[in-house]
């Protein structure tokens, strides 16, 4: 069964060039997720399709008026029959919800079915948040003009975690952020570019030896540029850290 995302856009358009090229096509193609689109310009009364008004109070900008919002919801949550509830995720797109880490895109690779509700303008009528109670991600401390590309972010992020959507299963285990850790420096053909030389170790054959030598750059590069991570609970400088990586296989 594949993963569904149910995306609630005014723009569905923008997605199309991310759907349909590289990994995330395949993944599509292969069944391991579905994308689909409901768009609240659908649920208006007007002849013009307005979702947006000016905010109350004054200032710059429009807001999405609640009822176009809560009635593409409520016809994306009829079909609740798609996943059980703890498998389902009902996220709203915002600057100021839960910072998106590896650690929050791995949790969302879990459920059967994502709702993603993406913002635009100056955001919602705070109505929106209170009466649909939607878990709220941010994927930065920055302000984008919508919730598009950070659903995309969403999309690719967990998309790539599914069993069997890369190639080798295995190869996003040592990718940076999975165990606290930034992945160590990596190198191919040809062995020497310019005067830069492949570091020896790596030709060596011997894999324990690359093992640890990877170890130790994880380790040495995560200190110099990202110290905090080293810090954090579920970030230790272990040495058995994703050993089918490190070995190489
Ligand atoms: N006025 C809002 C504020 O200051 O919090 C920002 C609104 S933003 C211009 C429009 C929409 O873009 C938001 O409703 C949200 O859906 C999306 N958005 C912008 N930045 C985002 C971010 N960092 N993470 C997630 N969504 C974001």
């Amino acid at each position: 069964m594949p993963l569904i995302f149910d995306i609630i856009t005014i723009f569905p358009e923008m997605f199309a060039g991310v759907l349909s090229e590289s990994i995330i096509a395949r993944a599509i193609k292969a069944g391991k997720i579905e994308v689909r689109f409901t768009n609240p310009r659908d649920f208006t009364k007007d002849r013009h399709k307005k979702v947006d008004d000016k905010p109350y109070g004054g200032g710059p900008g429009m807001v999405f008026m609640p009822e176009p919002i809560f009635l593409a919801v409520e016809q994306v949550e009829r079909q609740a029959t798609i996943a059980a509830a703890e498998k389902t995720r009902r996220i709203l797109l915002t600057p100021q919800g839960q910072p998106l880490t590896q650690k929050v895109l791995r949790q969302l690779s879990q459920a059967e079915w994502i709702i993603l509700l993406c913002g635009h303008y100056e955001g919602f009528d705070e109505r929106v948040i209170q009466g649909l109670q939607f878990e709220e991600i941010s994927i930065g401390d920055y302000v984008l003009t919508g919730g598009e590309i950070p659903a995309m972010v969403i999309i690719d992020g967990v998309t790539r975690l599914l069993p069997g959507v890369l190639g080798n299963d295995s190869s996003n285990r040592g990718d940076s952020f999975e165990e606290g850790l930034l992945e160590f420096p990596q190198y191919t053909r040809p062995p020497e570019f310019r005067g830069m030389k492949v570091p020896e170790v790596l030709l060596s054959g011997n894999h324990q030896e690359i093992a640890r030598w990877r170890e130790e750059e994880a380790i040495r590069r995560t200190r110099k540029r990202r110290a905090d991570l080293l810090e954090k609970e579920g970030s230790r400088e272990k040495p058995e850290r994703n050993r089918s990586k490190l070995l190489g296989r």
